[in-house]
């Protein structure tokens, strides 16, 4: 397959094809100005159909290669050069000169212009953005998903992950502090594979930047299967105890601007026997279809064994429901929240104040449970999300350290 295709551009090109994996910033007029290349020839090398749509982050884009530059790539927020400039740290007598351009006062609004020095290779972020990384390229379904970066000047920033199906909150969570952005969301278990598009606006001086957009490439995670047989007072819940419980929990869900954690998650008991069933694992009630997945992590412990608040927090919810028993849900700020469910006594109330390691209850077997266990799950935008990748210095960690603070784990 390689020799294939390295044979078909030997006509075009004496050097051997390039398979650059795209990152975030790498579009169509990024990467021809990298290579030296014309961009219509690149998706053309690699088979893109819809030539509207940017390369996906975390997808391959063959190069027919013919030399790399570095340099910085720019596009003006309000069609002139002098905002351009600034925001890039240039002049716009160098941006006219390097870019050959006859007339600075002709509108440039979505023409992308190349100056090319650094040592960097030109990226096309969105306009203010110094630098942007993402969680994780490419991302993997059931994640929490987001990105964090850095402006050249304080702005409003806002964010948008177009999912499909069961996404119907597609706004993600944006937080800003001073020049540092962060923007969070969530894809369920049952997302698999797709290519949603990230789109990033932001406004400078009370003026919209055009909208910057590039699909981010999301793989189906690798789940567990578990059967699961309720027997004895669990198998007596009804379908609108089930429906009303649903209903009250997402009332909580409401977008919060700022994080109220400081460092990373920790784990919320410190004293377990096992993990029990992880986020995600694909269950079957009693025979049925593996209709529902896992949405939290389950660690077997004995009854009575201190929880403790995985970080800092509001209390928003401290009592009794059908499915989860005894329960606390922390609010950290951001769209962020934790879930501890099945406790035998709970040890806070709604409106508290919580910091990380904070005793809020006990291990039990409430609601529908098959034996002392705690559960525990992390809900962004929303979503349930595998809390796994939060905990120490994952996630939590790699936010906080995204609003320009430091993250003491
Ligand atoms: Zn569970």
């Amino acid at each position: 397959m390689f020799i294939w295709i390295a044979t078909a551009f030997t006509s075009v090109s004496a050097q051997s094809p390039v398979f650059h994996a795209v990152q975030i910033g790498d579009t169509w007029v990024a990467l021809g100005k990298r290579y030296g290349v014309d961009p219509e020839q690149l998706q053309t090398a690699s088979g893109y159909i819809n030539r509207q749509r940017e390369p996906a982050i975390g997808s391959t884009v063959i190069v027919p290669q013919t030399g790399t530059f570095t340099g910085r790539l720019l596009r003006s927020a309000d069609g002139g050069l002098w905002q351009t400039a600034v925001l890039n740290n240039t002049t716009p007598w160098q941006i006219v000169t390097e870019n050959g351009l006859n007339s600075p006062y002709h509108p440039l609004f979505y023409q992308p212009l190349f100056i090319q020095t650094g040592i960097a290779f030109p990226r096309d972020l969105p306009i203010g953005f110094k630098e942007i990384e993402l969680s994780a390229v490419p991302a993997r379904s059931g994640e929490g998903i987001a990105f964090r970066g850095e402006t050249a000047v304080p702005m409003k920033v806002t964010a948008k992950l177009a999912m499909r199906g069961e996404q119907s909150h597609s706004e993600m969570d944006v937080t800003g502090n001073g020049r540092y952005q962060i923007g969070l969301t969530g894809t369920g278990a049952f997302y698999g594979r797709g290519e949603p598009e990230l789109s990033i606006q932001t406004e400078i001086n009370g003026r919209l930047s055009p909208l910057w957009s590039q699909p981010w490439q999301i793989e189906d995670g690798a789940w567990a299967y578990q059967e699961l047989t309720y027997t004895g007072a669990a198998g007596t819940i009804t379908q609108a105890q089930i429906n009303e419980e649903m209903g009250r929990m997402a009332l909580l869900w409401e977008p919060n601007s700022g994080i109220e954690w400081t460092d990373s998650f920790h784990l919320p008991i410190a004293d377990y026997l096992e993990v029990s069933s992880s986020y995600g694992t694909r269950r079957s009630i009693g025979g049925g279809w593996y209709a529902t997945y896992h949405e939290g992590i389950d660690y077997s412990a004995y009854r009575g064994t201190p929880v403790m608040a995985s970080a800092a927090g509001t209390v928003v919810l401290a009592g009794r429901l059908s499915v989860r028993g005894n329960a606390v849900i922390i609010d950290h700020g951001a769209g962020v929240y934790t879930g501890m469910y099945h406790l035998s006594s709970l040890e806070t109330a709604v409106g508290d104040t919580v910091q990380a390691g904070d005793i809020i209850g006990a291990v039990g077997t409430t609601g529908l449970s098959t034996g002392n266990h705690l559960h525990w799950d992390l809900i962004v935008n929303n979503m349930w999300v595998d809390g796994e990748a939060w905990l120490e210095q994952g996630m939590g960690c790699w936010l906080v350290e995204g609003l320009g603070q430091p993250c003491e784990s």
